[in-house]
């Protein structure tokens, strides 16, 4: 790799000069300025299923998806082959009409127009069911939610027209900051990856392409940015994140992994950053040594829209298959140029278009028509049912004396305070979804509590001392609170109140403080992208976290506020205890950057030397107080565990353990498996505890479930930078079942690889 690359490195990307960005920026903007929302639908140059297969043997459907490939590129002439490898609609990418994305098809050799839609939250094209933001589905750990998520959106996507998603996104959260944290699973690349397979293999049920994103180690927007298109300083289109192999292994590229080996992912849509010098999708070592080359990825990488693409031959030449949203750097005419000066061959145009077909084959979108847009053909009420489950799972209760669930016999009023609770309240980007429906917290809340004989009052939040009043008059007050975020725009702070909700006049940490003072049974509910600083918790009575809990969230928030069901989500990311805690605090260079003109265009260096010491890791690490960890999450009923058993031999572990419901009522209960690998070396450190098993269980009160973990080899490996591969190291390995990764009542321990527990 490290020849193939410094080959690479005195040819540098040259088309990514500071004239080629702005001229990209200019006509991007005025697309943006000039484009109107309107409700179009898809072209409608359906095309037909493939075709005869006397003329066209590549319409054999009895053939592999490989040798309709080879059949088909024998076919195609050069010019053909050329057209496939851009879209050819721009306008949806900023209005998601019509779709997101468009590829024409070749209908002289039967290939259909191929539809590319937005996203994790659902459908970006017209109306569509918003489900919970990723963070809520992942606080669920429920892998059977994941899919059924996974195919809602699917089903939408399919009865929009459209053949691909881009979704889900695999990025492992590093800065909570980030602007788009929300669309994310969390800061475990165990977590993330099993969420991401369900939710993959959900979608890819409907018949529809999962393209899963961002490809790779694409974790900041940048700070003081352009919403939607991108922060000023440590921009997510030029940072450089310089990290090593193991870091980007373990934790960045480990969802990939698992959803290419273990789910036959054929679509990946890599990334607007740099890695180690290359952009993203002109990385060689990422495309086609790790991807294709180890992991065996058949199908095609897409270029994230607009600037992920930063060069023609370099792209090509490392594995980038389809530019998106239209051919800036793989016009026919500069592909053709590149051919004839020698930079691409035609055998590996072959292999980029080859990954395109391939995906089109094996997914059967040659043997079919395009699917028609039909709305009506969505089951609304059902996919409503879905994003209304994730939102009942994914709600995390973090605190609670006593004042939960509200108590009707002793309640006879509720204060409402704050804006938050009479709105939709999501993150902005490529993953904005318009909602079909909507039940607001206050809506749902006032109607729950006015059928129980209980009254009702509001207050925007907006005159603090006015919105403390009211609250001073009620035996409970509610405050829900948010924070703006979207892609393109990293917050500039971890408390609630930043720069953007100090402009506007919006300080809910001061709202909370003062409504906590004039009414000491106080519930805060935060709808946030990410985890915040919670100054103000010891004063409450109870918090809970709801993400952005989608367009049913309301309903879900009243039906644990009044106790209709209990509370079961766990956290996906940590609550720091403060902002000086965390991995970036005060390190510049870990976060946004420092300036650093790279050959190949980047102009900030991102430094991970951290390692994989990322999220909960690192807390635990450096032994820092927190204020919630990761996998936290409080229930109306209580847990135990016993029975910590480990049987059979490496590489076929099997962890049990027995988890009883003590409490009073029934409850789901997420118990966790972490493990602490032995150091491999003094330079090769093992975070104490890494997530590598869950199950969630439901039980009655009284009832107990034994739970079972298969840990196989995998599982328990690291990447070792001295061999380039993973590997075991010798030693003591340290097993814990629990309900959080603070909190392991059940421990044991293993001794592998010829190593020995003392
Ligand atoms: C985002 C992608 C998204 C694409 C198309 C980009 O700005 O980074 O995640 O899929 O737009 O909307």
């Amino acid at each position: 790799m490290e020849k193939q690359e410094k080959a690479c490195a005195h040819t540098p990307v040259k088309s990514a000069n500071i004239f080629n960005r702005i001229r990209l920026l200019v006509s991007f903007l005025a697309i943006a300025l000039t484009a109107s929302y309107g409700s179009n639908s898809h072209a409608a140059n359906a095309s037909s299923s493939c075709g005869d297969v006397i003329e066209r043997p590549w319409c054999d459907t009895t053939l592999s998806a490989t040798l309709r490939t080879g059949l088909l590129l024998n076919a195609l002439t050069l010019d053909e082959k050329l057209r496939l490898m851009a879209g050819d609609n721009v306008i949806g990418a900023i209005t998601g009409n019509p779709a997101v994305g468009v590829s024409n098809g070749l209908a002289r050799v039967g290939i259909n127009t191929v539809y590319y839609s937005d996203g994790p939250l659902g459908v970006r094209e017209g109306k569509a069911t918003a489900h919970t933001s990723p963070l809520a589905v992942a606080s669920s750990f429920n892998r059977n939610l994941a899919r059924e998520v996974g195919q809602a959106i699917g089903n939408e996507v399919r009865h929009k027209g459209n053949d691909v998603v881009h979704a889900p996104t695999l990025d492992v959260v590093r800065i909570y900051t980030s602007g788009r944290v929300f669309e994310t699973f969390g800061e475990d690349p165990y977590l993330v990856s099993q969420m991401g397979l369900e939710w993959m293999q959900g979608v890819e049920s409907e018949g529809i392409i999962a393209n899963a994103k961002h490809f790779g180690v694409y974790t900041q927007e940048g700070l003081l940015g352009i919403p939607l298109i991108s922060g000023i300083i440590g921009s997510r289109f030029l940072y450089n994140a310089v990290i090593d192999e193991r870091a980007m292994r373990e934790i960045y590229l480990s969802p990939f992994e698992v959803l290419v080996r273990q789910g036959g992912l054929d679509s990946v849509m890599c990334s607007y950053n740099y890695v180690n010098g290359f952009p993203a999708c002109s990385s060689k070592h990422l495309l086609t040594d790790i991807l294709r080359d180890e992991w065996g990825f058949k199908g095609y990488v897409i270029t994230d829209y607009v600037f992920g693409q930063k060069g023609t031959f370099g792209a090509v030449n490392a594995g980038t298959d389809l530019e998106m949203p239209i051919g800036l750097w793989y016009s026919p005419s500069r592909l053709k140029q590149q051919l004839n000066d020698g930079r691409i061959s035609e055998q590996t145009i072959d292999q980029r278009v080859g990954g395109i077909l391939y995906a089109m084959f094996e997914h059967g979108l040659v043997d079919r028509s395009n699917y028609p847009a039909n709305e009506a053909a969505i089951d609304k009420d059902a996919h409503g049912a879905t994003a209304l489950k994730s939102a009942e799972q994914g709600i995390v209760l973090l605190k609670n004396d006593n004042l939960l669930p509200i108590d009707l016999a002793k309640t006879k009023s509720i204060a409402i305070i704050g804006e938050a609770s009479n709105r939709f309240i999501s993150g902005g980007g490529s993953s904005v979804v318009n909602p079909y429906d909507l039940r607001t917290p206050r809506d749902a809340i006032s109607e729950r509590a006015t059928a129980a004989g209980l009254t009702i009052s509001y207050h925007a939040g907006n005159n603090i001392p006015a919105a403390a009043n009211v609250a001073a008059t009620a035996d409970i007050a509610l405050v829900f609170v948010t924070t703006s975020s979207t892609e393109g725009d990293d917050r500039t702070c971890l408390a609630l109140a930043c720069l953007k909700e100090k402009i506007a006049g919006r300080n809910p940490d001061r709202l909370i403080t003062a409504v906590a003072e004039a009414n000491p049974n106080t519930i805060v509910i935060l709808q946030t992208n990410s985890v915040v600083l919670t100054p103000w918790r010891q004063n409450i009575g109870a918090l809970l976290q709801a993400w952005f809990p989608g367009q049913y969230g309301g309903i879900a928030l009243s039906k644990i506020l009044f106790g209709d069901i209990n509370p079961s989500g766990k956290l996906p990311l940590t609550f720091p205890e403060s902002a000086k805690d965390t991995l970036y605090a005060n390190r510049v260079a870990r976060y946004p950057g420092l300036p650093e003109f790279g050959p190949n265009g980047s102009v900030m260096r991102v430094e991970y030397d951290e390692g994989v010491m990322v999220g909960y890791r690192w807390f635990d690490d450096q032994a820092k107080n927190i204020a919630y960890p990761f996998g936290f999450g409080l229930s109306y009923t209580q847990f135990s565990y016993s029975d910590l058993a480990v049987s059979g031999t490496f590489p076929n572990l099997t962890i049990t353990a027995t988890i009883t419901n003590t409490g009073e009522r029934a409850g789901d209960e997420v118990a966790q498996l972490y493990v602490g690998l032995p150091d491999a070396s003094a330079s090769e450190r093992q975070p104490p505890w890494q997530l590598k098993g869950f199950e969630r269980v439901t039980l009655n009160p009284g009832q107990s479930k034994t739970v079972e973990f298969a840990l196989e080899a995998h599982l328990l490996s690291y990447w070792s930078e001295a061999t380039n591969q993973w590997a075991l190291a010798p030693g003591c390995y340290e097993l814990a079942v629990g309900p959080h990764s603070r909190s392991q009542p059940l421990k044991a321990s293993v001794a592998l690889g010829g190593g020995q527990c003392q």
